[in-house]
């Protein structure tokens, strides 16, 4: 624990040296509303949220009769010698033969960028709306629904009617690299430090990648909400040990856990009595599942595709979430630049049935959180990251009834535009016959909608 406060004392520093300078870039409005009314109101600025500790306690549940029978089978481990699973893989033909490690992806990318076929993203050129986040003072909030803040790409923390609140995907470093100078820079600041964030109960991550998974936000979390529980796929959990981290369970595919929440004893004249926290209930709880989705995993070149990827579902206090994580959903080949790969043509490209499946065993979903960026070029990306086309879909199939836009508007990790995921996400709404906003929007960092 020494270890752990001392990186966490050096993470401390790290953030408050983070500056973030306004910039004369064109601000990004298009589809972005403001909440307001009853959530502002009931709310208060980031950082203010009263503090009452709750203990966790969590259970894998018994294995859930609704499982697809090749998810039983275990179609996505494979097993080394001795009969134990080494790795994970993709089981279906949507995720096509991918390459066979992340260097020969980055030598195909540079070597189109080389070609003049591809040009990084002007990331000066549009600014991603940024607010500060407000917090309601206490669990019970102002409504029953679901509350969800946008924390930039992957990350979101949602608040559940019951008091629950989760974290997913956390990273607030200006990099997602392995070293603090390694790896893409951020264009979008985060729109508050992790220090503002109220208490956490849950943090759930979706896989290993560093824009998913960071040493210091996590090491940092686990600091300052000792009782929260981190959730993560298969693999992972011996990481997040040796991070010092011990409030963690791993799970499989379909697998599903139970946490509750137990109000701790706050004594005669404590916060509870005396705060707007007097409101907070005295248990909370929650089933947490892990699902699939299609990708892959690596922190460093050995350890390829050893934890397993998800995307996970919570459901708390009458309401639910579907967190897509990172994922693909369709292999599409080299295509001319002007051929629409959702055209009759392509209609055979198999696609991931995982969803579908994800929708008829666990859905319908509140709300969805669904990657729509970093997918150019297709021909290298389609397998493991969506376009908007494929989220539009993949929102369809696992049934959520409405989404917001994760993975983009903050790293240039691929090469479009980076306004261009939301422009496309109104187009492919349309295709398919839905509202372009108020079902599958995306919003400025730091807002908060509700569900
Ligand atoms: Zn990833």
């Amino acid at each position: 624990m020494e270890r752990l406060a001392t990186k966490a004392a050096r993470l401390g520093r790290c953030f408050a040296s983070s500056s973030r300078k306004p910039s004369t870039a064109t601000v990004l409005r298009a589809s972005v509303t403001f909440s307001s009314g009853a959530a502002t109101a009931a709310a208060t600025a980031a950082g203010a949220a009263a503090m009452v500790a709750y203990s966790s306690a969590v259970s894998k549940a018994e294995t859930a009769a609704d499982i697809p029978e090749d998810a039983r089978q275990g179609t996505h481990h494979i097993k080394g010698s001795n009969g134990k699973t080494v790795m994970f893989r993709n089981p279906y033909p949507s995720a096509g033969v991918g390459f066979d490690s992340p260097f020969q992806v980055a030598g195909k990318f540079l070597w189109m960028r080389i070609n003049g076929e591809m040009s990084s993203p002007d990331v000066s050129r549009v600014k991603i709306p940024t607010v500060k986040p407000v917090f309601p003072t206490s669990r019970a909030g102002s409504s029953a629904a679901l509350r969800a803040t946008w924390l930039g790409h992957a990350c979101y923390l949602v608040e559940f009617p019951g008091g629950l609140r989760v974290l997913f995907d956390p990273v607030f470093e200006d990099r997602c690299g392995p070293k603090g100078w390694l790896g893409p820079k951020r264009y979008t600041p985060p729109p508050c430090s992790l220090a503002e964030l109220p208490p956490v109960d849950a943090v759930v991550i979706s896989h290993s990648h560093y824009d998913h998974l960071s040493h210091m936000s996590v090491c940092e979390l686990a600091r300052r909400n000792p009782d929260a529980h981190f959730f993560v796929g298969l693999g992972l959990e011996k990481w997040f040990r040796s991070s010092g981290i011990t409030n963690v369970t791993e799970l499989d595919w379909w697998q599903d856990a139970d946490l509750v929440l137990t109000r701790k004893d706050q004594g005669e004249g404590g916060n509870a009595k005396s705060s707007s926290a007097a409101a907070d209930p005295d248990t909370i709880t929650a089933r947490i599942s892990c699902l699939p989705s299609q990708h892959t995993s690596a922190r460093t070149a050995r350890d390829k595709d050893t934890t397993l990827w998800a995307s996970w579902a919570v459901r708390s206090g009458g309401k639910s979430v579907w967190f897509g994580g990172d994922t693909g959903y369709r292999n599409v080949p080299r295509l001319p630049a002007d051929v629409d790969d959702y055209g009759p043509a392509y209609d055979s490209l198999p696609r991931c049935p995982q969803f579908r499946e994800i929708g008829e065993r666990r859905g319908p979903f509140d709300l969805g959180l669904i990657p729509i960026g970093a997918y150019k070029p297709r021909e290298l990306f389609s397998w493991m990251h969506a376009n908007p086309y494929d989220a539009v879909e993949i929102f369809k199939d696992t049934r959520c009834r409405r989404a917001m836009g994760i993975h983009w508007g903050t790293w240039a990790l691929t090469v479009e535009d980076i306004d261009e995921p939301p422009k496309m996400l109104r187009e492919a709404l349309r295709r398919s016959g839905l509202p372009e906003t108020g079902v599958f929007d995306v919003c400025a960092a730091g807002e908060s909608r509700e569900f």
